[in-house]
């Protein structure tokens, strides 16, 4: 039997990440992942690297160009005829993008000397570890650690099943080789909105039924509402407060039966994109046999310290609940690293980004004014547009808003809010800014680069005190 310091189920985000600085540390590492991709070679990387966060980005971000080309190069003076969007060879670039990164992960994990294995992990007692390997053979490991990073998968509603052919989920929505006419999704999420945008850009007329009231409940209210508005100009046909009933596929048409107000309504379209969520890898670990405990929702349990019920037995990432994000996936993985090397450990739940990749994007960080008010804070709010700077002029790019918001008296910042372009960028400064406690008035006294986006955080900095200069 093999034996290691730490095994790391899951070679996603949060489980490389927490394979190479536990290796970094001094401990010697197996990391196990049983991911496959299309042509059947395993590899590593997760959901993130190859069909989450790198693929979506790659066509938003060549479908932006399109949109750019369509939509605005005449406003610089570009005129352009002919153009042709040719999606498999944008498809092609998509999975090159994701080709490299993958083996980039690969690369790092063998330079920082990580013994990979691919194939299905399942625990045994006594912090065994049995590999069901891809090559038909079987390997049986002991660590004295072992961190489940096993991630999630897309999740359905009841009665409406993938086939990824008429009825996507997200992972079929990347791969579409040319845009549907006419393009359902069932959920205004992010992922809805991601793919929606991408579909939309691309031809696709888009139809998105969301089951709130409220559009993007988790973002303060002031960007959701103006972003759902700029969506909307932009052709995505967003429908709140939708109850589906009924959903029927045949080739190329999927009828979808909905509740609005009260009354059925029917849509009928080419493909639909189910994107409802996301739920925890668990299934196939063995995690009854080893007293691993889940909550209602399936995710495994962890305390402060990603410490599951079963002493020596670790989780991070989204199979741990909480955001369901690459980074803090990633935070949590070289947290526990130093945790289990006895050094201080600390993942700042409080300061994590959120970005919806959409046109313009949305950011944030901290928290929103709604929350604020909910639990009694008293707070002040500083908001800047995007039309009032320079640079946006400059880009062309004048659409949103940035917001801060502060404590009322100790001035420190509670959360920030972009909805514009470059805002995943952006957002950087806000968290810094929180992970530092700063106050508004810090971010109102340091100086920003002229002409620049950035000066919109300075200008929402000094607008909390009543004192934009621009605005
Ligand atoms: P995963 O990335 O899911 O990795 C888990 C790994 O564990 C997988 O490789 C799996 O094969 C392996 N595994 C599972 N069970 C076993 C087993 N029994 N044995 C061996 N291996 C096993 N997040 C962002 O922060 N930014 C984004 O822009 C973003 N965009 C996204 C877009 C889409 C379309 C989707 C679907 C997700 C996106 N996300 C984004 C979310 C992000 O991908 C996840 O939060 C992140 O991948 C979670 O990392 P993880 O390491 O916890 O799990
Ligand atoms: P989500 O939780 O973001 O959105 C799901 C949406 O579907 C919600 O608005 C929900 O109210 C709605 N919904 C649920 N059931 C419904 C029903 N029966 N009818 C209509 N609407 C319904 O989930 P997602 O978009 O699937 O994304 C999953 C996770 O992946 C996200 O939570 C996020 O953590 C991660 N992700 C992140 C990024 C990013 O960081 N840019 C991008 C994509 C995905």
């Amino acid at each position: 039997m093999q034996q290691f310091d730490v095994i790391v189920i899951g070679a996603g985000p949060a489980g490389y990440v927490c394979a190479i600085r536990c290796a970094q540390l001094g401990f010697q590492v197996a990391c196990i992942d049983k991911w496959v991709n299309a042509k059947g070679k395993p590899t590593l990387g997760g959901t993130c690297l190859n069909v989450g966060c790198i693929p979506s980005k790659a066509l938003l971000d060549s479908t932006h160009h399109v949109h750019f080309l369509r939509e605005q190069a005449a406003q610089h003076g570009l005129k352009i005829s002919g153009l042709e969007v040719d999606i498999p060879t944008m498809q092609k670039r998509k999975d090159k993008v994701v080709q490299i990164l993958t083996r980039g992960v690969a690369s790092l994990l063998k330079k920082n000397k990580v013994e990979v294995f691919a194939g299905s992990a399942r625990l045994g007692g006594e912090q065994r570890v049995h590999v069901d390997q891809h090559d038909g053979s079987t390997v049986e490991m002991q660590g004295r650690h072992i961190v489940i990073a096993s991630g999630s998968q897309p999740t359905s509603i009841p009665d409406v099943g993938i086939d990824n052919e008429n009825i996507l989920d997200s992972t079929g929505a990347l791969g579409l080789q040319e845009a549907p006419e006419r393009l359902g999704i069932i959920g205004a999420g992010v992922i809805g909105l991601e793919m929606g945008s991408v579909w939309q850009r691309l031809g696709s007329e888009v139809i998105i039924l969301e089951a709130l009231p409220d559009f993007l409940p988790a973002a303060d209210q002031t960007v959701s509402k103006e972003a759902m508005k700029l969506l909307a100009k932009q052709g995505l046909d967003i429908r709140m407060n939708c109850r589906v009933q009924e959903v029927q596929a045949s080739t190329g048409k999927v009828s979808v039966t909905y509740h609005l107000n009260g009354a059925e309504q029917r849509l009928e379209v080419n493909k639909l994109i189910v994107a409802v969520g996301r739920m925890a890898n668990t299934e196939g670990l063995g995690l009854d046999g080893v007293h691993v405990a889940t909550d209602q929702k399936g995710f495994i349990k962890v305390d402060a310290h990603w410490r599951t019920s079963s002493e020596g037995i670790y989780a991070i990432g989204d199979v741990a609940g909480g955001a369901m994000l690459a980074h803090k996936g990633s935070e949590e993985g070289m947290a526990l690293a130093e945790h289990l090397a006895d050094q201080y450990a600390h993942v700042n739940y409080d300061a994590i980004p959120w970005v919806i990749y959409t046109w313009p994007e949305i950011a944030w960080v901290g928290q929103t004014e709604q929350q604020c008010k909910a639990s009694g804070i008293s707070y002040r709010t500083g908001e800047f547009p995007f039309r009032a700077l320079g640079r946006a002029h400059a880009m062309d790019d004048t659409a949103g808003l940035f917001k801060i918001v502060c404590d009322k008296e100790s001035d420190r910042i509670l959360g920030a809010h972009i909805l514009g372009p470059s805002a995943s960028e952006l957002i950087c400064e806000a968290v810094v800014a929180i992970e530092s406690e700063l106050c508004a008035e810090d971010l109102a006294r340091m100086v920003h680069a002229h002409p620049s986006l950035a000066e919109g955080m300075h200008e929402a900095a000094l607008a909390a005190d009543q004192r934009a200069i621009h605005f």
